[in-house]
């Protein structure tokens, strides 16, 4: 999934659209922008939040980025085998999934969850993998 994001090549709006489909376009975390790769991972404000929770809990300090600052960044501190880099790339993992799990349940399921509630599956994944 990981892969699949960094190289964009998962099921975004816009891809869809370009492909002829006949899509609602406008991202289903913020209802305010078109939904794109770059948007749904790195530029929506949903998705800002949840990244600044996340940033917050592992006791970084870096604002917000756009999506090649972002992941630039995520090559930076998820390389090496220490535990610390190893917890990163676990949460890193769990937020890139449950971003676009959240986003597909909202389009096929109607279904709406809270960053709270994401928040806590990302740390019970970060808990349950890290040890
Ligand atoms: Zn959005």
């Amino acid at each position: 999934m990981l892969r699949l994001v960094a190289l964009g090549r998962i099921y975004t709006c816009d891809r869809l659209a370009k492909w002829g489909m006949d899509i609602n376009l406008q991202c289903q975390l913020c209802n305010t922008q078109p939904e794109s790769i770059q948007h749904l991972f790195f530029g929506c404000n949903y998705t800002g939040q949840l990244w600044a929770r996340l940033l917050k809990w592992m006791h970084i300090q870096r604002p917000c980025m756009e999506w090649e600052g972002g992941l630039k960044w995520v090559e930076k501190w998820c390389k090496g085998k220490s535990s610390r880099a190893e917890v990163y790339k676990i949460t890193l993992t769990a937020a890139v999934y449950f971003i676009w799990k959240e986003s597909n349940q909202r389009v096929f399921q109607q279904k709406r969850r809270s960053i709270e509630d994401i928040l806590k599956h990302i740390a019970q994944e970060v808990y349950f993998r890290a040890i």
